[in-house]
């Protein structure tokens, strides 16, 4: 979500005359978008926004001015202590408020009033309504149909820093679509923190539900590959599940994050799903495609967490075999219910129960990687690689694979064969 809402930042900077620099040194704006889901994420800000300023002393020496802004997460969870931690940042906007950013920028440079402002509303109006429209920056587009959360997991700060779940309505989210694909899109990724309770009204002010959504968007002459992300397991409905059945351009790649496998933390972190629950969403899923395979998010050393409970998280891992997954430790978000529960687990234990899901996570990944040695498979090339003649591209299950081929291959999909893989990549040969 941040490398789409980056994007759209960048594009209204564009708008108003901005240019990209190649380096910090020679930008007259530096701008932060930041994350504030664990404390590693957030903390990283403030050593950046250090870098930063002594940055803009030096230009400062030099006679030239530099503005510096954060916009993101981090911003809606500190608000005026952004300021108070960072007094040389002149503006800081939340995530639902980056379409000011343009206005802050001209009342700066007309009037230079406007220091230290901070925007943290959440606004009655969609910022999407206020954003200039967008062209795809290349085959591969994040396009954001849903916002914000009202899950309220123990652990997590999305509620509060995004917000309510808001929808864009189906028309906004087609004539988006459309426009990156005159642009260059072959390849779009619906985004929202729960996708998959999106609930936006169609052109007649209905309320329609993702897999209406997705169906709608496959029809749309010129895309190749559809995806979506991320899914709460509780909201996965028949008539999504029917979607990876129908929809030819739906790969068959799924990220759904179980969390744990401890029914007893899962309900300690309020999600409304079971272990059990979830097997059965994997299994009706794979029912109705059987080359789907899955991708989770894990929290391990959540408080009250105990071997066993640890041990459930690796019985599922088992079961379900991901062929990628993000894993981290526990994080104390201040304002959470989870940071005040009185059983927090020792860090030592928490970096322990990592290595060992890692390894197991890591072996699977391997292993699946290797099992596609020999195999053909469509792949979208996205990108050069570090070498002269390469080219980097994507699997339908997200692998990146490398390859020597002509350039004009790039943002192209190619038949190709898989020749070698290790855990991160696979290599290939055109057929
Ligand atoms: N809406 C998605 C996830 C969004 S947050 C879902 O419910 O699955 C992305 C990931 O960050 C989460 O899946 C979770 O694994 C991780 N995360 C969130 N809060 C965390 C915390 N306090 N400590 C560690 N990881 C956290
Ligand atoms: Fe956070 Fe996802 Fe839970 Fe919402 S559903 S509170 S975004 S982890």
């Amino acid at each position: 979500m941040n490398v789409y809402d980056s994007a759209r930042i960048a594009d209204m900077l564009q708008k108003e005359g901005y240019e990209e620099a190649k380096k910090q040194e020679e930008a007259d704006l530096v701008l932060f978008n930041t994350c504030h889901i664990r404390e590693k994420a957030a903390e990283k800000l403030f050593s950046d926004l250090g870098r930063a300023q002594a940055v803009a002393e030096e230009r400062r020496a030099a006679g030239l001015k530099t503005v510096i802004g954060v916009a993101g997460c981090v911003v809606q969870a500190e608000d005026e202590q952004i300021i108070r931690r960072a007094p040389f940042v002149d503006f800081a906007v939340g995530p639902l408020m980056y379409h000011k950013i343009p206005q802050i920028l001209r009342d700066m440079t007309e009037n230079n009033e406007y220091k230290g402002v901070v925007h943290t509303d959440f606004p009655a109006d969609s910022k999407f309504d206020f954003l200039p429209e967008n062209k795809a920056q290349g085959a591969c587009s994040y396009l954001a149909v849903q916002e914000g959360c009202n899950n309220f997991c123990t652990y997590c700060v999305v509620p509060y820093t995004r917000g309510a779940e808001y929808s864009r309505p189906v028309a906004d989210v087609l004539k988006e679509a459309k426009r990156l694909i005159a642009t260059g899109t072959v390849e779009l990724n619906l985004l929202g923190q729960n996708v998959n309770s999106y609930h936006g009204e169609d052109e007649q002010g209905k309320e329609r539900d993702l897999a209406y959504l997705l169906r709608r968007v496959a029809e749309l002459d010129g895309l190749r590959r559809l995806r979506y992300t991320t899914s709460y397991p509780a909201d996965v409905t028949d008539e999504l599940i029917a979607c990876h059945r129908d929809i030819e351009i739906l790969m068959p790649y799924l990220h759904l994050p179980i969390q744990s496998g401890s029914d007893r933390i899962l309900k300690a972190m309020n999600r409304r799903h079971r272990s059990g629950d979830y097997l059965r969403i994997v299994e009706k899923l794979q029912e109705a495609n059987p080359a789907l395979r899955m991708s989770s998010d894990f929290i391990v050393g959540f408080p009250g967490e105990t071997d066993e409970d640890f041990q459930q998280t690796l019985d599922v891992v088992n079961r379900v075999k991901y062929i990628q997954a993000f894993s981290f430790k526990y994080s104390r978000r201040a304002g959470t219910p989870a940071a005040v529960m009185d059983n927090q687990v020792e860090e030592k234990v928490k970096k322990e129960r990592l290595d060992i899901l890692q390894k197991l996570l890591f072996s699977n990944q391997e292993a699946f990687n290797k099992s596609c040695i020999g195999k053909v498979m469509p792949v979208l090339f996205e990108q050069k690689g570090r070498h002269k003649g390469q080219l980097i591209g994507r699997t339908p299950y997200m692998q990146n694979l490398h390859i020597e081929t002509d350039s004009a291959n790039l943002n192209k999909i190619i038949e190709v064969e898989v020749i070698d893989a290790t855990t991160n990549s696979l290599s290939g040969k055109e057929i």
